[in-house]
């Protein structure tokens, strides 16, 4: 593990894909491994800027981050692209993390794009997606774009492994408008309005106007930022640099009040206690007690016969012992 993690530093990407194939196995003995591996990179890790980015599929995901991969690549900054995608777990196919979607970044030698490891629950893909995205940062990279699909807990699992949140929205009339998850939104630090180009133009100028209203009506996710919306074209890339300005500005207004700081800080607290989570279920599972007694409480919690609480708490009680 310590030469993998090495060759993870010196900013190779076969090692680097090497070491996020060892974070994403379910293999026991793997994980025992993986979890040296990222411990011996640790000290290397949280240097880049790691921009979650969401939005329903067709709205434009793809070629926007090729279009602002392309340009930050061409300023010199190395840009990884990681995938968090449930659906990748319930239909045994990927929506997103297919290389052939961002085709320029695909070849760059200064960009990266892992494709969404498959299987398991959005916890799992979740803390493999953390994993990989340190070891992203060991390699040295200055931008991790963590992308996801707009379908509800998928976002909210983005926005808490990423310092910025940016949701994408497809030009609409007003009763669409109103459709979005306010806690979506919520999650937003800033909006883009994609598509507003060509004969969308107009409707996608109006979007912009009602989203930026709507922003200002929801509690701001930190004291220390006023979520900003704003117009992009993926296609023409209008608005892009705008867009990387925006965040920017986020960063220096979120590290100069401490509000950076801090959201990291709650993140790591909450990855504490996910894993923790995680564990104590597969110790409570696992325990022979607990599994004889646990069938048999199910079939009458089910019937109506006894109280889940009591239950619960006898249950408890022989885990305890
Ligand atoms: P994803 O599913 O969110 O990744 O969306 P894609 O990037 O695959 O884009 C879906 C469709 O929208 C494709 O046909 C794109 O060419 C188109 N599209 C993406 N961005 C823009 C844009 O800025 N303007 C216009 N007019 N079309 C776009």
């Amino acid at each position: 593990m310590e030469s993998l993690a090495e060759a993870v530093k010196s900013g190779e990407r076969r090692p680097l894909a090497k070491a996020i194939t060892l974070v994403e196995s379910t293999r026991p003995d793997d994980r025992a491994q993986a979890l040296l591996l990222v411990d011996s990179v640790i000290d290397a890790t949280g240097g880049s800027i790691r921009v979650g980015i969401s939005g329903t599929p067709g709205v434009g995901k793809s070629t926007f981050i090729e279009a602002l991969g392309l340009m930050l690549v061409e300023r010199g900054l190395k840009v990884a692209v990681l995938a968090v995608d449930p659906s990748s777990s319930r239909h045994g196919g990927s929506i997103l993390g297919d290389k052939t979607r961002m085709p320029g970044l695909a070849v760059h030698p200064l960009a990266f794009i892992r494709p969404s490891p498959s299987g398991g629950t959005l916890g799992g893909v979740a803390r493999r997606t953390r994993e990989a995205m340190l070891l992203c940062e060991a390699a040295g990279f200055d931008v991790v774009l963590v992308e996801t699909v707009g379908v509800g807990q998928s976002e909210i699992a983005v926005a808490n492994l990423t310092d910025c949140f940016v949701l994408l929205m497809a030009p609409a009339g007003g009763d669409e408008l109103q459709g979005v998850k306010r806690g979506i939104m919520e999650l937003a630090d800033v909006l883009a309005v994609n598509k507003s180009d060509g004969v969308l133009l107009p409707i996608a100028t109006a979007t912009l106007s009602d989203y930026s209203s709507a922003l200002k009506l929801l509690r701001p996710r930190t004291p220390f930022w006023v979520p900003q919306a704003l117009a992009i074209s993926a296609i023409t890339g209008a608005g892009i640099e705008d867009l990387w300005n925006t965040v920017e500005h986020y960063r220096l207004a979120m590290v100069a009040t401490g509000g950076w700081a801090a959201r990291r800080a709650d993140q790591n607290s909450t990855w504490l206690w996910d894993e923790l989570h995680e564990r104590v279920i597969a110790a409570f599972r696992s325990d022979p007690r607990v599994a004889a007694a646990l069938a048999e409480a199910e079939r009458e919690v089910r019937s109506g016969r006894r109280n889940p609480g009591t239950t619960a708490s006898d249950i408890m009680a022989q885990f305890a012992k």
